[in-house]
Order: C-alpha cells, then sequence, then structure tokens
C-alpha cells in the first residue's frame, strides 16, 4: 500500500476540478453545486479511482467522500450510457453499500446531482419500507445502486436484481458497517458479485478489523488518507461541560434559550432519552423533534426534513439515526450524554464542520461518563477544554429530571445498540427480510460499571456559552 503524505494533500489542494480529468457533463454539474476547489479526498481519490485503482480511503464524515467515489463511477461508466428505455441497455454496473438506510438515500441523492448531465441512472433501495415498492423501479434499469446489504440480499432472493455486471464496488462507512456486524452480509454479497471489478472502501476510522477486511477484498489497494485516522475535525471547536446528569436538561434548555440557537444536534445515547429530552424542550417553547430507531422511515424523514427546512431548531438524535446524515451548515453538535464507543464521539461531532466551515461541539458530562471522555480523547489525541457548568437555578426549578436515565441505563432496555456495542460482546449479525437488519438488532446493555476516573482539568480557555450560541456565530 501507498501511503500519501499530507505535502501532496497541500498540492493537490490547488487544483481545481477542471484539471482532475474529469468529463465534461461531470465537470459541468460540478460547476452546477457551486463547488469551486476539490477537497483533498477528492484531489487525490478522483485521479486514483479514474485509473482503475482500488481504494482504501480514511475520510471523516464531511470531507466531501461521496463526490470522491461518485464522480469516478459516473466517468467510468459514460461510456456504457445509453438513453434507450430498454432495461437491457441499463444493467447494474455500479453497487454502494452504506450502513443506514439515511446514508443510502444522501448519496443517491448526490449520485443524481453529479449525473444530472448525463443519460446514467441510479437508485437507492433499504429496508423499512415495502420491497415491492422497490422492485418496478428496479425493473427498468439502472447503472448505479446504492443499497443497505440486508435489503440488497433481500432482492438478491426475490431475484428482481441482477449484479452479474458490476464493475465498480464500494463500500462507504466500512467501519460501520463492521461495527454493525454486516461482515456475514457483505461476504454473501461479494461472493455473487464478478471477481473482476474496482473496489472502493472510504472509512472514517481505521480499526484492525478494517484493514483486514480491506486485506480480504481489495486488491493492491492504494491507502488515500487525508486526515489521520480517528481524528476529529480541525474545523470543529470542542468544549465540554461538567455537570451532574440531574442537571443536564435544565442545562441543555439554559444553552438553547439563551440567545438564538442556530440548528442544532442533540445526542443521547438511548431512544427513551431522545424521546423524552425533545417532548421537554417543546415544553419549553424550544422546536424540537427526535429522531431513533423506533420512529418509522415516515416519520423519521419529516422530521429531517423539517430540521433541513428550519422548521425545527433541535433534533434530538440516537447515534443509530443520526448515522450519515449530510445537513449543510450544521454549526452545532451538542452530545448530551457521551457515548460509550469513542469512535461515536469522532461520527457525532462529524456533523458540523463540513467542508470547511467551522462548527462547534459541546459535551455535557457525568461524573460517570469521565471515564468515555479519557477514551474519546486517548482516540483522538487531544484534550479537550473542560468547564464546570453554571446551571441557573430558574432553568433547574423549570426543568424535572426523571430518574428514568439512570433506570435505563442499568436495564439497558432502551439503549441504542450502537452505543453498549463497546460494552457489551458483540453479537452475530442475524437479518429478518424485509427490514433493515439494523434496526432489527436487540438492543445491547450497557454494563460498564466502573468508578469513574477523575480528570477534572481546568482550563484557562474558557468559551463562554454566549459566544457559542450566538454572541460570537461561528463562521459558516
Ligand atoms: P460528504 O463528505 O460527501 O458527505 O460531503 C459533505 C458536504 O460537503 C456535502 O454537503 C457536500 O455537498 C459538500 N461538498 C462536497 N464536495 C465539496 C466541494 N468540493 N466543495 C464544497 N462543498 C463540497
Amino acid at each position: 500500500m501507498e501511503n500519501m503524505t499530507t505535502d501532496s494533500a497541500i498540492q493537490f489542494d490547488a487544483l481545481g476540478f477542471d484539471k482532475l480529468g474529469l468529463a465534461p457533463p461531470l465537470l459541468k454539474a460540478v460547476v452546477d453545486t457551486g463547488y469551486t476547489t476539490p477537497t483533498p479526498i477528492q484531489a487525490k481519490a478522483i485521479p486514483l479511482a479514474l485509473q482503475g485503482l482500488d481504494l482504501m480511503a480514511g475520510a471523516q464524515t464531511g470531507t466531501g467522500k461521496t463526490a470522491a467515489f461518485a464522480l469516478p463511477i459516473l466517468q467510468k461508466l459514460l461510456p456504457f450510457a445509453s438513453s434507450s428505455t430498454s432495461p437491457a441497455k441499463h444493467p447494474i454496473r455500479a453497487l454502494v453499500l452504506t450502513p443506514t438506510r439515511e446514508l443510502a438515500i444522501q448519496v443517491e441523492q448526490s449520485i443524481k446531482v453529479y449525473a444530472k448531465h448525463t443519460p446514467l441512472k441510479s437508485l437507492v433501495v433499504f429496508g423499512g419500507i415495502d420491497i415491492k415498492t422497490q422492485t418496478p423501479h428496479l425493473k427498468t434499469g439502472i447503472e448505479i445502486l446504492v443499497a443497505t446489504p440486508g435489503r440488497l440480499l433481500d432482492h438478491v432472493e426475490q431475484k428482481t436484481l441482477n449484479l452479474g455486471q458490476v464493475q465498480i464496488l464500494v463500500l462507504d462507512e466500512a467501519d460501520r458497517m463492521l461495527d454493525m456486524g454486516f461482515m456475514p452480509d457483505l461476504k454473501r454479497i461479494l461472493a455473487l458479485l464478478p471477481k473482476q471489478r474496482q473496489n472502493l472502501m472510504f472509512s472514517a476510522t481505521f480499526s484492525n478489523e478494517i484493514k483486514k477486511l480491506a486485506d480480504d477484498f481489495l486488491t493492491n489497494p492504494v491507502l488515500v488518507e487525508v486526515a489521520r485516522s480517528n481524528a476529529t475535525n480541525d474545523n470543529v471547536m470542542q468544549q465540554v461541560y461538567q455537570l451532574a446528569q440531574s442537571d443536564k436538561q435544565a442545562f441543555l434548555t439554559q444553552l438553547l434559550l439563551k440567545d438564538d440557537a442556530q440548528q442544532v444536534i442533540v445526542f443521547t445515547k438511548t431512544k427513551v432519552t431522545a424521546s423524552r429530552l425533545s417532548r421537554a424542550l417543546q415544553k419549553e417553547g424550544v422546536a424540537a423533534d427526535a429522531i431513533h430507531g423506533d420512529k418509522s422511515q415516515k416519520e423519521r424523514i419529516e422530521a429531517l426534513d423539517a430540521f433541513k427546512a428550519g422548521k425545527i431548531t433541535v433534533l434530538v438524535a440516537t447515534d443509530v439515526a443520526a448515522r450519515g446524515l449530510d445537513i449543510s451548515d450544521l454549526p452545532m453538535v451538542i452530545n448530551y450524554e457521551i457515548p460509550s464507543a469513542p469512535e461515536d464521539y469522532v461520527h457525532r461531532i462529524g456533523r458540523t464542520g463540513r467542508a470547511g466551515a467551522s462548527g462547534i461541539a459541546i459535551s455535557f458530562v457525568s461524573e460517570d461518563e469521565e471515564e468515555y471522555l479519557t477514551n474519546i480523547e486517548k482516540l483522538i489525541k487531544k484534550t479537550l477544554i473542560k468547564e464546570k457548568a453554571q446551571v441557573s437555578t430558574t432553568a433547574r426549578k423549570t426543568t424535572q429530571q426523571p430518574a428514568r436515565d439512570t433506570a435505563t441505563k442499568i436495564h439497558g432496555d432502551s439503549i441504542d445498540s450502537n452505543s453498549a456495542k463497546h460494552a457489551a460482546k458483540p453479537r452475530q449479525h442475524t437479518r429478518k427480510p424485509a427490514a433493515d437488519p439494523w434496526f432489527d438488532k436487540p438492543y445491547e446493555p450497557s454494563v460498564n460499571t466502573t468508578e469513574t476516573n477523575k480528570s477534572l482539568i481546568n482550563s484557562n480557555l474558557k468559551a463562554p456559552v454566549a459566544a457559542l450560541l450566538g454572541g460570537i456565530r461561528p463562521n459558516r
């Protein structure tokens, strides 16, 4: 594997899209989107992918990785583009696998944007909706299929698609797919593809498992890295508030109401907390909604659309539901609860500071979460600024924190599986037909009761709340 250096990234950065060897219809689409300069991952990955090489690309969320694989795919398929209406002229030639339906939807939307000046057709299939509604679209013939693994296999079983002509495979957020137990499904899918094909693997983090996956599935891959693995984005200012679990709701309301908070995603560990918190915020006059795995696909899309349209300002989300969300210009994320899996922190805060914009990531850390924070700091190789939260007595009085959060943690009956995955033994993934497998996973209890490691690092670098929430607006 060839490891590219940061110096070469700087060099590449100066090149415009027109220097990447993209065909005119694709360049036109890029210009239409308003992009002027390729992001580092695009500048590095596009020329290599155009050469037909296998890639193992380390790019965190928000780095423009979708265009980094979508543009070369489209270019490679251009010679096969046909305006014929015959389905036979549109076999599936590129397959993009994503861990979640949200990411699948977003990726396919981007592909459509980049393909708009070509006759190439794309489609997205994911679980949680009636499979029959997807079949007619598949039958019309499409060159690029974006899919979640479980639903793809459902279609294979029902013989509603054929993967025999796939030339390019993309594994997007490969680390997530492994975390979610998709390995058996991936193996099955890979066995159905022609051996002669190009493979592009994208992963935000590079664990040993990911390296093993790359060894198994990629052929002489070129390693393309634009940020240190497991690194957080330097554009994101990270701030930690230390406070009691019972004060979190009051402090959140205080933060949100203090200044006109712009759009914020608030992360919780459990579905129960997400629902309860969004209701509590609504009562306090904050336009909030929750998305989590118990919500129907329709409800989640509605909440997301309302958030994107600015109708709601606070989206309370679990890690599962928020994965892959691309909301441009999101200035802030708040970790209401610290994830027990440190990689989730990287993913969460990757929701802000996208495509070079600046962002703020605030984390609420109670005493029993300090250990998780220490692990996060180890992973991201940064010591985070910590400050004791000043919770106003008025905010404290108006909010009542039910003891339920703690109960949920102990019993684990509503913990989103991903949050708990590092605390519990990884389970074997079992796929049920006609549903996105991720949401079929039983909840795994978090059983980590280790005494916390209290590291109260005092910092001179105070980031006043007013500044964080509007007094000084982040550059966007
Ligand atoms: P991604 O990492 O693919 O999810 O992309 C993150 C965001 O960056 C999306 O909103 C893209 O539309 C945007 N984006 C991708 N490439 C560029 C670019 N070259 N210039 C500006 N924005 C971009």
